[in-house]
């Protein structure tokens, strides 16, 4: 069977309503520039496929028509890399979510929204806060390397210190056929006035002496939003 590409037209619609830039919320990617040494420009994304060109490929929907699935509803503006994240595991990422993806992206474009790094830290900062809200006390906090990992980049592009910063450490027993691995775990929590607090305790992870900072984290990140605005 012919796979359902999209034509020419089709693929800038999908950029242009997104304003070029990648719809992963994680990445907002600005996907095209100029050339450096020449005139031209450079393109470094691609109209996706929501559901796959052809059978066999990711989500492919053999419900729709091949009208459908070659439209501009069928696709999606992602960067390079998200495009081959997506398609590599597309069990993870689901048709539902990759339109809630789209819509996003294009009600963004359509506010004249700029990706800056403060709207990044923004956003690593409330998927810090979300992860942190949703911890159990037994269950520790789980899912928040990714946001926190998110937030250090974000920091570092505002060149302002990381909010949460957690660390384990991993220590080997020195004694020879007593190969004991003992952990110790840090946390630093710092608020936009430069004060902090945290520490390191030995036989404990990072994450879970976050848990236990839980509400001064929260409340060094809801500072650190409104202070950034
Ligand atoms: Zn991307």
């Amino acid at each position: 069977m012919r796979a359902s590409n999209f034509s020419q037209a089709v693929k800038s619609q999908i950029a242009l309503r997104v304003n070029y830039i990648c719809s992963n919320p994680s990445c907002r990617k600005s996907t095209a520039q100029p050339k450096r040494n020449s005139t031209g420009s450079l393109k470094l994304a691609d109209a996706a496929h929501i559901t796959a060109a052809s059978p066999g490929g990711p989500r492919y929907d053999s419900s729709i028509s091949e009208a459908a699935r070659s439209s501009e509803g069928n696709g999606i503006w992602l960067c390079t890399d998200c495009a081959r994240m997506v398609d590599l595991d597309p069990d993870s990422f689901k048709v539902s979510q990759l339109l809630e993806w789209k819509q996003e992206a294009e009600s963004l474009a359509s506010k004249g929204f700029v990706i800056t790094n403060r709207s990044k830290f923004r956003q690593a900062a409330e998927k810090v806060l979300a992860s942190l809200r949703n911890a159990e006390l037994e269950a520790g906090i789980s899912g928040i390397d990714g946001p926190l990992e998110q937030l250090r980049i974000a920091s570092a592009e505002l060149e302002i210190p990381l909010a949460v910063e957690i660390e384990t450490k991993k220590l080997l027993s020195k004694k020879p056929c007593n190969n004991v691995i003992a952990i110790e775990g840090s946390c630093r929590i710092r608020f936009p006035d430069g004060s902090w607090t945290g520490g390191n305790v030995f036989g404990v992870t990072g994450s879970e002496i976050l848990a236990d900072y839980k509400m001064v984290a929260t409340t060094a990140l809801e500072q650190w939003i409104i202070e950034l605005g």
